[in-house]
Protein backbone atom coordinates (compact mmCIF):
# COMPACT_ATOMS: atom_id res chain seq x y z
CA UNK A 1 0.00 0.00 0.00
CA UNK A 2 1.39 3.46 -1.17
CA UNK A 3 1.61 6.61 0.67
CA UNK A 4 0.98 9.82 -1.18
CA UNK A 5 2.55 13.01 0.69
CA UNK A 6 0.90 15.69 -1.15
CA UNK A 7 2.94 18.89 -0.17
CA UNK A 8 1.05 21.77 0.48
CA UNK A 9 1.59 25.59 1.89
CA UNK A 10 0.17 28.20 3.73
CA UNK A 11 1.61 29.59 7.22
CA UNK A 12 4.49 27.27 6.42
CA UNK A 13 4.39 23.57 4.98
CA UNK A 14 1.64 21.46 6.14
CA UNK A 15 1.49 17.37 4.43
CA UNK A 16 -1.68 15.49 4.13
CA UNK A 17 -0.83 11.90 4.07
CA UNK A 18 -3.52 9.53 2.21
CA UNK A 19 -3.31 6.62 4.06
CA UNK A 20 -6.31 4.65 2.47
CA UNK A 21 -8.62 6.12 -0.38
CA UNK A 22 -11.04 7.21 2.35
CA UNK A 23 -8.51 7.61 5.32
CA UNK A 24 -6.06 11.02 5.46
CA UNK A 25 -3.44 12.05 7.53
CA UNK A 26 -2.95 16.19 7.91
CA UNK A 27 0.02 16.78 9.80
CA UNK A 28 0.18 20.45 12.20
CA UNK A 29 3.42 21.43 13.51
CA UNK A 30 3.37 19.15 16.54
CA UNK A 31 0.84 16.71 16.14
CA UNK A 32 -1.63 14.99 13.09
CA UNK A 33 -5.16 14.44 12.75
CA UNK A 34 -7.40 12.08 10.67
CA UNK A 35 -9.74 12.70 8.30
CA UNK A 36 -12.36 9.91 7.77
CA UNK A 37 -14.46 9.70 4.59
CA UNK A 38 -14.65 9.75 1.10
CA UNK A 39 -13.15 12.67 -1.29
CA UNK A 40 -16.59 15.95 -1.49
CA UNK A 41 -18.25 13.24 0.97
CA UNK A 42 -20.10 16.47 1.74
CA UNK A 43 -21.89 17.89 4.83
CA UNK A 44 -22.27 15.14 7.41
CA UNK A 45 -20.38 12.31 5.67
CA UNK A 46 -17.33 12.34 7.55
CA UNK A 47 -15.20 11.82 10.73
CA UNK A 48 -12.57 13.97 12.32
CA UNK A 49 -10.24 11.81 14.50
CA UNK A 50 -8.21 13.97 17.10
CA UNK A 51 -8.54 18.06 16.79
CA UNK A 52 -4.68 19.13 17.16
CA UNK A 53 -3.18 21.69 19.20
CA UNK A 54 -5.78 25.14 20.49
CA UNK A 55 -3.87 26.85 17.04
CA UNK A 56 -4.65 23.95 14.89
CA UNK A 57 -8.22 24.79 14.52
CA UNK A 58 -8.37 27.28 10.95
CA UNK A 59 -5.88 24.79 9.20
CA UNK A 60 -8.27 21.42 10.11
CA UNK A 61 -11.06 23.52 8.88
CA UNK A 62 -9.47 24.45 5.71
CA UNK A 63 -8.14 20.89 4.71
CA UNK A 64 -11.68 19.60 5.85
CA UNK A 65 -13.31 21.54 3.09
CA UNK A 66 -11.12 20.89 0.15
CA UNK A 67 -11.86 17.39 0.97
CA UNK A 68 -15.28 17.19 1.69
CA UNK A 69 -16.79 20.21 0.03
CA UNK A 70 -16.92 24.14 0.92
CA UNK A 71 -19.03 24.05 4.41
CA UNK A 72 -19.00 20.60 4.96
CA UNK A 73 -19.24 19.05 8.74
CA UNK A 74 -18.09 16.19 10.13
CA UNK A 75 -21.19 14.01 11.60
CA UNK A 76 -18.72 13.62 14.59
CA UNK A 77 -15.39 14.24 16.16
CA UNK A 78 -13.61 10.82 18.01
CA UNK A 79 -11.01 11.83 20.20
CA UNK A 80 -8.22 9.03 20.87
CA UNK A 81 -7.27 10.70 24.59
CA UNK A 82 -7.56 14.71 25.57
CA UNK A 83 -4.21 15.64 26.05
CA UNK A 84 -4.14 19.47 24.52
CA UNK A 85 -2.36 18.79 21.67
CA UNK A 86 -4.93 16.43 20.36
CA UNK A 87 -8.34 18.13 21.86
CA UNK A 88 -6.50 21.85 21.79
CA UNK A 89 -9.09 22.59 18.67
CA UNK A 90 -12.57 20.22 20.06
CA UNK A 91 -14.13 22.78 21.77
CA UNK A 92 -14.21 25.68 18.76
CA UNK A 93 -14.54 23.12 16.35
CA UNK A 94 -17.46 21.12 17.80
CA UNK A 95 -18.68 24.33 18.07
CA UNK A 96 -18.34 25.62 14.90
CA UNK A 97 -20.05 22.57 13.22
CA UNK A 98 -22.54 21.73 16.33
CA UNK A 99 -20.98 18.23 16.35
CA UNK A 100 -20.65 15.21 19.22
CA UNK A 101 -17.45 14.23 20.71
CA UNK A 102 -16.95 10.63 21.47
CA UNK A 103 -14.38 9.29 24.10
CA UNK A 104 -13.84 6.50 26.23
CA UNK A 105 -15.55 6.83 29.48
CA UNK A 106 -12.14 6.37 31.48
CA UNK A 107 -11.16 9.69 29.06
CA UNK A 108 -14.28 11.77 30.65
CA UNK A 109 -12.86 13.23 34.00
CA UNK A 110 -10.73 15.21 31.33
CA UNK A 111 -12.73 16.74 28.66
CA UNK A 112 -15.81 17.38 31.67
CA UNK A 113 -13.90 19.39 33.59
CA UNK A 114 -13.47 17.00 36.31
CA UNK A 115 -9.67 15.74 36.87
CA UNK A 116 -6.31 17.14 35.88
CA UNK A 117 -3.89 14.35 33.75
CA UNK A 118 -1.06 13.40 36.39
CA UNK A 119 1.98 15.92 35.92
CA UNK A 120 5.05 15.49 33.18
CA UNK A 121 7.83 13.83 34.03
CA UNK A 122 10.70 16.08 32.71
CA UNK A 123 13.14 13.48 33.79
CA UNK A 124 12.51 10.66 31.48
CA UNK A 125 13.03 10.28 27.89
CA UNK A 126 15.88 12.20 27.61
CA UNK A 127 15.68 14.71 24.75
CA UNK A 128 14.90 18.31 25.07
CA UNK A 129 10.94 18.26 24.34
CA UNK A 130 11.08 16.15 27.35
CA UNK A 131 13.56 17.79 29.55
CA UNK A 132 12.34 21.10 29.46
CA UNK A 133 9.50 21.97 26.98
CA UNK A 134 7.28 18.63 28.86
CA UNK A 135 7.25 20.80 31.66
CA UNK A 136 4.96 23.73 30.10
CA UNK A 137 2.76 21.87 27.96
CA UNK A 138 -0.64 22.20 29.74
CA UNK A 139 -2.30 19.17 31.75
CA UNK A 140 -5.93 20.65 33.02
CA UNK A 141 -8.79 19.48 31.93
CA UNK A 142 -10.73 21.08 29.36
CA UNK A 143 -15.28 20.85 29.45
CA UNK A 144 -16.91 19.31 26.40
CA UNK A 145 -20.05 19.62 28.55
CA UNK A 146 -23.57 18.06 26.71
CA UNK A 147 -21.30 17.87 23.66
CA UNK A 148 -19.22 14.68 25.37
CA UNK A 149 -20.81 11.18 24.21
CA UNK A 150 -18.97 8.51 25.58
CA UNK A 151 -17.85 5.42 22.74
CA UNK A 152 -20.67 2.55 22.87
CA UNK A 153 -19.34 -0.36 24.60
CA UNK A 154 -19.75 -3.12 21.79
CA UNK A 155 -16.62 -1.01 20.00
CA UNK A 156 -18.37 0.73 17.30
CA UNK A 157 -17.26 4.28 16.20
CA UNK A 158 -19.63 6.41 15.46
CA UNK A 159 -19.90 7.21 11.21
CA UNK A 160 -17.46 5.26 10.62
CA UNK A 161 -18.15 1.78 9.76
CA UNK A 162 -15.84 -1.25 9.40
CA UNK A 163 -14.12 0.28 12.08
CA UNK A 164 -13.63 -0.66 15.87
CA UNK A 165 -12.07 1.26 19.04
CA UNK A 166 -9.99 -0.75 21.13
CA UNK A 167 -9.12 0.39 24.72
CA UNK A 168 -5.26 1.08 24.79
CA UNK A 169 -4.72 2.54 28.09
CA UNK A 170 -0.82 3.39 29.86
CA UNK A 171 -0.30 7.32 27.83
CA UNK A 172 -3.86 7.88 29.45
CA UNK A 173 -6.62 5.73 30.98
CA UNK A 174 -8.73 5.99 28.84
CA UNK A 175 -6.65 6.30 25.44
CA UNK A 176 -8.52 4.23 22.17
CA UNK A 177 -6.80 2.91 18.72
CA UNK A 178 -8.98 2.77 15.96
CA UNK A 179 -8.49 -0.15 13.61
CA UNK A 180 -10.05 -1.38 10.44
CA UNK A 181 -10.23 -5.17 9.84
CA UNK A 182 -10.49 -4.98 6.22
CA UNK A 183 -7.76 -3.71 5.22
CA UNK A 184 -5.87 -2.85 8.29
CA UNK A 185 -5.63 0.37 9.00
CA UNK A 186 -4.73 1.57 12.68
CA UNK A 187 -4.92 5.00 14.23
CA UNK A 188 -3.36 4.96 17.16
CA UNK A 189 -2.89 8.05 18.66
CA UNK A 190 -0.07 8.14 21.00
CA UNK A 191 -0.05 4.64 22.21
CA UNK A 192 2.57 4.12 20.29
CA UNK A 193 3.78 7.21 17.65
CA UNK A 194 6.53 6.98 14.25
CA UNK A 195 8.96 9.00 15.32
CA UNK A 196 10.81 9.75 18.80
CA UNK A 197 8.53 12.28 20.49
CA UNK A 198 11.12 13.17 23.01
CA UNK A 199 13.55 14.25 20.68
CA UNK A 200 13.72 18.03 19.44
CA UNK A 201 15.99 16.90 16.42
CA UNK A 202 13.52 14.11 15.90
CA UNK A 203 10.77 16.29 16.06
CA UNK A 204 12.06 18.58 13.48
CA UNK A 205 13.67 16.31 10.86
CA UNK A 206 10.52 13.36 11.24
CA UNK A 207 12.68 10.72 10.86
CA UNK A 208 10.28 7.64 10.67
CA UNK A 209 10.98 5.26 13.65
CA UNK A 210 8.34 2.55 15.54
CA UNK A 211 8.49 4.44 19.44
CA UNK A 212 7.08 3.96 22.63
CA UNK A 213 4.63 6.65 23.83
CA UNK A 214 5.68 9.85 24.58
CA UNK A 215 7.38 9.23 28.03
CA UNK A 216 6.90 12.20 29.89
CA UNK A 217 3.48 12.00 29.51
CA UNK A 218 3.00 8.29 29.90
CA UNK A 219 2.08 7.30 33.83
CA UNK A 220 1.20 3.91 33.91
CA UNK A 221 4.27 1.89 31.70
CA UNK A 222 3.04 -1.56 32.11
CA UNK A 223 -0.87 -1.10 30.71
CA UNK A 224 1.21 0.79 28.17
CA UNK A 225 3.02 -1.92 27.50
CA UNK A 226 0.21 -4.60 27.27
CA UNK A 227 -1.62 -1.56 25.02
CA UNK A 228 1.42 -1.76 22.49
CA UNK A 229 1.23 -5.81 22.67
CA UNK A 230 -2.25 -5.68 21.65
CA UNK A 231 -1.84 -3.77 18.58
CA UNK A 232 1.29 -5.67 17.09
CA UNK A 233 -1.05 -8.33 17.58
CA UNK A 234 -3.61 -7.40 15.06
CA UNK A 235 -0.16 -6.87 12.20
CA UNK A 236 -1.60 -3.33 10.85
CA UNK A 237 -0.82 -2.93 7.10
CA UNK A 238 -0.44 0.96 7.78
CA UNK A 239 -0.60 2.71 11.03
CA UNK A 240 -1.04 6.74 11.34
CA UNK A 241 -0.01 7.94 14.84
CA UNK A 242 -0.45 11.59 16.85
CA UNK A 243 3.27 11.94 15.89
CA UNK A 244 5.16 11.16 12.92
CA UNK A 245 4.31 10.77 9.39
CA UNK A 246 2.56 7.27 9.01
CA UNK A 247 4.32 4.55 8.60
CA UNK A 248 3.44 0.80 6.24
CA UNK A 249 4.72 -2.40 5.30
CA UNK A 250 7.41 -4.80 6.23
CA UNK A 251 9.08 -1.76 8.07
CA UNK A 252 6.29 -0.79 10.06
CA UNK A 253 5.70 -4.78 10.79
CA UNK A 254 9.21 -5.31 11.92
CA UNK A 255 9.84 -2.03 14.28
CA UNK A 256 6.31 -2.99 16.03
CA UNK A 257 6.93 -6.49 16.26
CA UNK A 258 10.70 -5.49 17.97
CA UNK A 259 8.96 -2.55 20.45
CA UNK A 260 6.78 -5.30 21.25
CA UNK A 261 9.00 -7.98 22.23
CA UNK A 262 11.50 -5.70 23.89
CA UNK A 263 9.23 -3.28 24.85
CA UNK A 264 10.54 -3.61 28.66
CA UNK A 265 13.83 -2.49 26.63
CA UNK A 266 12.09 1.00 26.16
CA UNK A 267 10.77 2.08 30.04
CA UNK A 268 12.55 4.28 31.56
CA UNK A 269 15.06 2.88 34.24
CA UNK A 270 14.28 5.79 36.90
CA UNK A 271 11.28 8.09 36.66
CA UNK A 272 8.27 9.22 38.87
CA UNK A 273 5.91 6.39 36.99
CA UNK A 274 8.43 3.82 36.77
CA UNK A 275 7.87 1.74 40.03
CA UNK A 276 4.41 2.74 40.40
CA UNK A 277 2.04 4.02 38.14
CA UNK A 278 -1.05 7.08 38.54
CA UNK A 279 -3.94 5.71 39.27
CA UNK A 280 -7.12 6.60 37.89
CA UNK A 281 -10.42 5.61 37.64
CA UNK A 282 -13.68 7.30 36.63
CA UNK A 283 -13.79 10.33 38.74
CA UNK A 284 -10.08 10.83 37.16
CA UNK A 285 -6.41 10.68 38.78
CA UNK A 286 -6.84 9.27 42.07
CA UNK A 287 -3.62 9.13 43.24
CA UNK A 288 -0.10 10.12 41.88
CA UNK A 289 3.85 8.93 42.99
CA UNK A 290 5.80 11.74 44.42
CA UNK A 291 8.02 13.55 41.88
CA UNK A 292 11.51 12.05 41.56
CA UNK A 293 15.07 13.96 41.94
CA UNK A 294 15.01 16.56 38.62
CA UNK A 295 18.61 18.10 38.66
CA UNK A 296 17.24 20.44 36.09
CA UNK A 297 15.51 22.90 37.68
CA UNK A 298 18.04 24.50 39.51
CA UNK A 299 19.72 24.67 35.98
CA UNK A 300 16.98 26.55 34.89
CA UNK A 301 17.06 28.48 37.10
CA UNK A 302 20.29 29.69 37.31
CA UNK A 303 20.77 30.17 33.54
CA UNK A 304 17.43 32.47 33.87
CA UNK A 305 19.58 34.53 36.11
CA UNK A 306 22.67 35.05 34.43
CA UNK A 307 20.47 35.58 31.49
CA UNK A 308 18.94 38.01 33.09
CA UNK A 309 22.03 40.06 34.67
CA UNK A 310 23.89 39.46 31.45
CA UNK A 311 20.98 41.35 29.20
CA UNK A 312 21.59 44.50 31.94
CA UNK A 313 25.01 44.07 31.94
CA UNK A 314 25.07 44.25 27.96
CA UNK A 315 22.57 47.28 28.03
CA UNK A 316 24.20 49.49 31.44
CA UNK A 317 21.67 49.78 33.27
CA UNK A 318 21.57 49.14 37.32
CA UNK A 319 20.31 45.85 38.10
CA UNK A 320 16.89 46.65 39.76
CA UNK A 321 16.44 43.95 42.29
CA UNK A 322 13.47 41.62 42.04
CA UNK A 323 10.64 43.17 44.10
CA UNK A 324 10.23 40.02 46.54
CA UNK A 325 14.17 40.86 47.83
CA UNK A 326 13.11 44.74 47.99
CA UNK A 327 13.26 45.71 51.82
ZN1 LIG B 1 -0.78 12.18 24.32
ZN1 LIG C 1 0.31 13.49 21.50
Amino acid sequence: MAIKALQRSAIGPARVFEVAPDVACLELPIVNVCFIGERLARDRGWVLVDAGMPTSGHSIVREAERRFGPGARPSAIVLTHGHFDHAGSVRSLAERWDVPVYAHRLEAPYLTGRSDYPPADPTVGGGAMARVASRFFPRSPIDLGPRLRLLNEDGSLPGMAGWRWIHTPGHTPGHVSLFRDADRVLIAGDAFVTMRQESLISVLTRRQEVSRPPAYFTPDWESSRDSLQELARLDPAIAATGHGIPMFGIQLHSELEALARYFDDEIPRHGRYVDQPALADERGIVRVPPPVFDPLPPLVLSLGVLAILGTKLLRGSPVRRPALLRG
